[in-house]
């Protein structure tokens, strides 16, 4: 590894690969750091691949109005504005990928040549490829991200942990943060399984505010069966597709949330939060057995095909699962954050989706701020030298399969994950927060002294701590919204007030002290916003 890289990137997630294929394009020496494979393995190779966006079809201010009003209008005006203008360039980049897509009004899917493969496995594999074959890119697969280093408001490179257990500095005048989000902090999730928001960790340990993490997007439709994995139901759903409870009632009209297409794209708050309630009194179900014969070998149906149910013959069980994360952290249009040669991009980003995200717009988001954080980072480099650092600090010990810690950790993980889904879940109040946050105290103390003996218990506390981190700061910007907005309900504040509340949250971390200080901020007013 070069000591004095120029650009690190990490994360080999969509928004990542961007950034680091266009910062090799405008020149830059990229590191690329991942813990995990290269593309594959990622949140990004799980998407069903539908991008929306602007087109001849779908005008500007539709696109803009649909946005804000998915999002309760608490949407940064200028991502949103930005995401606009951008999108176009979002979908030359697909097809300069040769990959195959199809139009659809608000945007467009990318296709698998073969049938059963996800799209976002398509499209990941393709990147992969990109960037496996350009000479610019130095990728470093199995390396633990840890810490961003920062001195005087000023990055310096990044300290993490190396496939060999040791504990490693990069140095490099630009890093481009693309870590996901942190979905996976849930009991019901449809995320990759370490989606655990390692990101906002690193980002807040650095100095980095955190804006709206209150707001988690909830899927609704992910199978629910004993069985069977916790995977979406991809949309477009055909028309014979129903969704019915145990009665046989038909769902969408008993909670009145029109047409189901339209709903899974555009009202995923108002619908996980209908079957939320449904759920308490009866199982749902999605039955497909109506479907035509032919739809089975095409997607999404033909990836479902290969699960050991039988989906012909008897209706699936579904109910919402944790499925996105709408705040982040903030930056400007080239991807630059408050800290001098940090850049962001994709899911760790605040802005675009306010309080609930619409359908296609996350990957969109990834390309176009992936590239215009990477052309960034490129630049830096024009005018920042490398500070070198040492490059291995330490040797560690490998990871081990068994550990006293590992263990314990794996309880905390465990726990963390049925007080998300339980206490800063879809329904919310002051008591469960309350709760929430007191559990919270509880299990940072067990972590505390803890003997981390190899490299793989340093990693699984990283990991537990940044879930619990996450967990705490949905709960303390919850417990700040005394109202009902988006993708949760607060039920001692059920109604939504635009009035007080058409604000944005923003958590500031002591890491010392362990705490969060919140403050807010009224969304910016802009010509296009329309109520
Ligand atoms: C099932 C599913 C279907 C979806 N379908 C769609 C869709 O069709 N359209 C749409 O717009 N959105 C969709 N989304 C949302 C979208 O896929 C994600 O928001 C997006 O892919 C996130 O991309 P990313 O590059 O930001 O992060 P990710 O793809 O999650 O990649 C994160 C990368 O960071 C790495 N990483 C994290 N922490 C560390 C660390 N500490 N050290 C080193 N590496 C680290 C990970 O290993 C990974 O390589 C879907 C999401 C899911 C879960």
């Amino acid at each position: 590894m070069n000591p004095s890289s120029k650009v690190v990137v990490i994360g080999a997630g969509l928004a990542g690969l961007v950034a680091a294929f266009t910062a090799a394009q405008e020149g830059a020496d990229v590191v690329l750091v991942a813990r995990g494979p290269i593309g594959t393995g990622t949140n990004s190779a799980l998407a069903n691949g539908y991008f929306s966006g602007p087109s001849e079809s779908y005008p500007r201010e539709t696109y803009i109005r649909d946005t804000l009003k998915t999002g309760r209008f608490i949407n940064n005006a200028f991502r949103v504005d930005l995401t606009a203008r951008e999108a176009g360039r979002a979908f030359e980049f697909i097809h300069f990928l040769g990959l195959r897509t199809r139009s659809v009004t608000a945007g467009r899917f990318v296709e698998s040549p073969v049938s059963g493969v996800i799209p976002g496995v398509t499209l990941m594999k393709r990147l992969a490829e990109l960037i496996s074959r350009h000479d610019r890119i130095h990728v470093t697969r199995g390396f633990y991200v840890t810490d961003v280093m920062v001195e005087n408001d000023r990055v310096l490179g990044i300290r993490g942990i190396s496939k060999t257990g040791g504990e490693t500095f990069i140095s490099a005048p630009s890093a481009v943060l693309a870590p996901g989000g942190a979905g996976a902090i849930y009991l019901r999730n449809d995320n990759q399984k370490k989606t655990l928001g390692q990101g906002y960790y690193l980002a807040a340990k650095a100095g980095l505010p955190l804006r709206d993490m209150e707001f988690v997007q909830f899927f609704p439709l992910v199978l629910a069966e004993p069985h069977l994995p916790q995977f979406i139901l991809f949309p477009p759903y055909p028309r014979e597709a129903k969704l019915i409870n145990a009665s046989g009632e038909d769902v969408m009209s008993k909670l009145d949330l029109g047409d189901i297409n339209n709903a899974i794209m555009t009202r995923r708050d108002a619908f996980s939060a209908g079957l939320h309630a449904e759920i308490k009194s009866s199982r749902v179900y999605m039955d497909f057995r109506d479907l035509p014969g032919h739809l089975w070998d095409v997607h999404p149906f033909s990836v479902l095909k290969k699960m050991k149910f039988d989906f012909r013959s008897r209706p699936v069980a579904v109910a919402p699962a944790a499925h996105f994360f709408m705040g982040g952290i903030e930056a400007d249009e080239q991807g630059r954050t408050g800290i001098d040669g940090l850049l962001a991009c994709g899911e760790i980003l605040w802005g675009l989706h306010g309080a609930n995200r619409m359908g296609g717009n996350a990957l969109t988001e990834c390309i176009v701020t992936g590239a215009l954080a990477g052309r960034q980072a490129a630049r830096n480099e024009r005018i920042a030298p490398a500070v070198p650092l040492p490059r291995e600090a330490s040797t560690g010990r490998p990871a081990s399969a068994h550990s006293p810690a590992k263990e314990v950790l794996k309880g905390v993980l465990r726990r963390i994950k049925e007080i998300s889904f339980s206490h800063a879940g879809v329904v919310r109040s002051e008591e469960m927060i309350r709760e929430g946050l007191s559990l919270v105290e509880a299990m940072k103390l067990q972590l505390k002294n803890l003997v981390l003996v190899d490299s793989g218990d340093r990693i699984l506390h990283e990991d537990v701590a940044s879930a619990l981190f996450v967990l705490h700061a949905v709960l303390a910007a919850s417990q700040g919204r005394q109202e009902s907005r988006g993708s949760f309900i607060r039920a001692d504040f059920p109604e939504e007030d635009p009035a007080r509340w058409r604000k944005n949250s923003c958590l500031h971390y002591d890491l010392k002290e362990e705490r969060f200080s919140i403050e807010y901020a009224a969304p910016r007013e802009d010509s296009f916003f329309i109520h």
